[in-house]
């Protein structure tokens, strides 16, 4: 059958062979999976998720008691106090930039210790001028760069003594840099150190692309607030849209007076019919996380064994779901990301071509031949056009059709 895709026989050995190396890895990313099914089945359970809660409410939405229980399952499986599950938010950056409008306020100092956050918050926090920014309303912002792909303590340390820092942010996703992401025991160490100077600072974590990679979350390991999309990994490819913010009780209603209405908060917000898909992709989820996992390692391995630089390695910890291949070469790049598109069940016969996208700064071409729009927990690749032309791959709800689509990809830039 691969033949008939067009993959070639030496591809096809090379596949192979490939998949012998990488057998030990996936009997890891197995385990992981199945410690997080349980831990959600035991969240069902303990609401009694019943047919009831995947009727919807419209107008309004008072009173919507689906909506508020997938909100406890989401809380008791992320170990938060309260959780904020909504289609209302548009995708994780704006979910993020409700938390950071909610949290923050004029003469307030936010600090990202990962360095500069995702592109498309260079706009929200005012990065790049615009009159709706953080920085229009006199919010600061500061950032602290990570040095060999660990936290600066010194700097943090020096930092926190020096004057009072509303909120810290840390994005555990590499983003479009060529990083590492970063893990849990990671986070966790710095959480610990950043106590020690400072106990209440609001520690933030833009969790995309993280949850259910390893077998804890963030809020288990001290931190206050965790943001993430619902087209990514906890929607398990089935959430038509959305994101969630989950983690102290006080923090979520600030995020939910934010989104809605100041006096209204959580009360407000009609399901319009979406609560059983939410649950149906986190109940899905590390399932589906583990299946992109499972690409991302045999992508890693081949590209590998073809000369490229990868990152991670096959055989790496990883953090986060996404792998970067750097092809040095721009033509590269873009036949790889037009192969993966071509391998997609969704607009195979779409040709991506990079474009000025809103909220970036360089040319970007995406490859999603999704069935929900820009979904990016299904197969999908893109790279910001400039040096060291990365490819950022992530996703894929099978592992038979993520290695499909690597193969084709493989086939095409070749
Ligand atoms: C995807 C992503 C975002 C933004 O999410 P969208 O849903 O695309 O708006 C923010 N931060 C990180 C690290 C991401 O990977």
């Amino acid at each position: 059958m691969y033949k008939e895709f067009g993959i070639s026989e030496k591809i096809i050995n090379l596949s192979e062979e490939i998949e012998k190396d990488i057998e030990p890895v996936f009997k890891k990313i197995n385990k992981i999976c199945e410690y997080n099914s349980l831990k959600v089945l035991k969240a069902f359970q303990k609401n009694n998720i019943s047919d009831m809660h995947f009727n919807q409410t419209t107008g309004y939405g008072y009173g919507d008691v689906g909506r508020d229980t997938c909100e406890k399952v989401f809380a008791d499986i992320l170990k938060a106090e309260d959780a904020l599950v909504r289609g209302q938010f548009i995708s994780g950056t704006h979910a993020l930039t409700v938390a950071l409008f909610a949290f923050l306020r004029p003469g307030d100092t936010m600090l990202s210790i990962t360095g500069k956050p995702y592109d498309t918050l260079d706009e929200v926090i005012g990065i790049t001028e615009n009159p709706s920014s953080l920085k229009s309303f006199g919010v600061k912002f500061e950032k602290i760069d990570l040095i060999d792909n660990d936290f600066d303590y010194e700097q943090i340390a020096e930092r926190l003594k020096q004057s009072k820092v509303k909120l810290i942010e840390i994005q555990r996703s590499k983003g479009y840099s060529t990083r590492k992401s970063i893990k849990i025991e990671d986070v966790e160490k710095v959480i610990k150190h950043i106590r020690k100077y400072d106990k209440d600072v609001i520690i933030m974590i833009d969790n995309c692309y993280c949850e259910f990679v390893s077998e804890k979350e963030p809020l288990e390991v001290g931190a206050d607030v965790i943001v993430g999309s619902l087209i990514k990994n906890l929607g398990g490819g089935i959430a038509p849209n959305g994101a969630y913010i989950a983690g102290k009780k006080e923090l979520v209603k600030l995020a939910a007076e934010r989104l809605t209405v100041p006096g209204e908060g959580k009360e407000v917000g009609p399901s319009l019919g979406i609560t059983k898909s939410i649950l149906q992709g986190i109940f899905m989820a590390p399932s589906v996380v583990a299946s992109s996992l499972k690409t991302a390692v045999f992508a890693s391995r081949m590209l590998e064994k073809l000369g490229y630089d990868v990152e991670p390695k096959y055989d790496e910890e990883r953090a986060d779901i996404v792998q970067n291949i750097n092809f040095n070469d721009e033509n590269k790049l873009i036949k790889y990301c037009q192969g993966i598109q071509m391998g997609s069940p969704i607009d195979s016969n779409s040709i991506p071509e990079p474009w000025d996208m809103p909220g970036y700064n360089d040319k970007v071409i995406m490859a999603a031949g999704a069935f929900t729009q820009g979904s990016s927990i299904e197969l999908s690749c893109d790279g910001p056009i400039r040096a060291p032309y990365t490819a950022f791959m992530q996703g894929g709800l099978t592992y038979e059709y993520g290695k499909l689509g690597v193969l084709k990809a493989v086939q095409n830039m070749m």
